[in-house]
């Protein structure tokens, strides 16, 4: 059994316990030895042989009773009884999307904003993976527990991913932010910034239960602006403790597809927004994704490939998903 097959699994239990009220202490084991895995890839048939899985760190009894599984009939029981009991489709291998075909991700965070390393650590965390290019979105403004990075700040970090790119060999460093769409749909820096960067990754933060009827009205016009390249977390969900915004889904959505925005897919365990039931629908209206860790430190760059998972089984096909083009844009 390939490790990250297995951990992908792990991973999947993991969001789907969340979303029950009195799971949620193991659903976060379950999420924790998934990226562990993903990480050290283990040799897990060795380990099988010599009953030794609960080994790996973050691996208690339970959590290698599935493993077992996993790798002596190639499915988990335990995740096809959980998937049925939360309505959630049976497993599709066909459209399995390979993370070795994985280019590079666009949406990461370092020390500038909330992230918890450094730019060149983070750098360093892609390169390793083999990533060609790594966006560095840090917070805007608005988000001042965070130190949002205002234009001052954006030309300061420019100066230090200057010297950051002579020491990465083959990856190649974005410069963007993850902007925050205010209340009334404006984005939190001004155009002639966001024309200048790299990546603009614009997403809803704050006032998330605004009515439905202004919150369409917030998302539609963040999706009109011609310097946004991305929706990131499109709900602003936490399953199982925080419900995302509503809004007019398939009027923003199609619109984002007109205007060649993508919708992002954050594998990040605690969002997974898109969820793979809106990421099939955007699908259907003819958006692009994108599918990305939303990383604060190198380790959570382990989270795509269970966000390519869920991506492949919410039907999503690799050539609508930008990080495996040649340009992410
Ligand atoms: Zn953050
Ligand atoms: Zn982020």
């Amino acid at each position: 059994m390939d490790a990250i097959v297995a951990a992908q699994a792990l991973s999947e239990i993991g969001y789907l316990l969340r979303q029950q009220e009195k799971e949620r202490f193991r659903a976060k084991a379950f999420s924790a030895a998934s990226w562990t895995i993903a990480l050290e890839r283990p040799d897990l048939g060795r380990l099988r042989k010599t009953d030794s899985l609960t080994s790996i760190d973050g691996v208690g009894e339970g959590i290698a009773r599935v493993l077992v599984d996993l790798i002596d009939h190639g499915e988990s029981r335990y995740l096809n009884r959980l998937r049925e009991q939360m309505g959630q489709p049976a497993r599709n291998d066909e459209s399995q999307l390979d993370f070795a075909g994985y280019r590079g991700d666009i949406h990461s965070h370092t020390t500038w904003s909330d992230g918890r390393a450094t730019m060149l650590e983070m750098a360093e965390g892609a390169q390793a993976l083999g990533y060609k290019y790594l966006g560095i979105t840090d917070h805007s403004p608005r988000i001042t527990v965070v130190h949002g990075l205002d234009a001052e700040r954006l030309l300061a970090q420019s100066r230090e991913m200057a010297e950051v790119q002579k020491q990465v060999d083959g990856l190649t460093l974005l410069q963007g932010i993850q902007v925050d769409i205010l209340e009334d749909g404006a984005l939190d820096l001004p155009d002639a910034v966001l024309e200048i960067l790299d990546v603009v990754i614009a997403s809803p933060h704050v006032k998330l239960r605004q009515d439905p009827a202004a919150m369409t009205e917030r998302m539609l016009r963040a999706v009109a602006n011609p310097h946004v390249d991305v929706i990131g977390h499109p709900t602003g969900r936490r399953p199982g403790s925080r419900e995302g915004a509503t809004y007019d889904f398939e009027a923003v959505f199609t619109e984002a597809a007109r205007n060649r925005i993508a919708l992002e897919i954050d594998c990040d365990p605690a969002r997974l927004d898109l969820s793979p039931e809106m990421a099939r629908m955007a699908h259907e209206l003819g958006c692009d994704f994108v599918v990305d860790a939303d990383a604060h430190a190198p380790a959570e760059f382990a989270y795509v490939p269970m966000g390519l998972w869920m991506a492949s089984r919410a039907g999503i096909p690799r050539e609508k998903i930008r990080n495996f083009r040649p340009s992410w844009n």
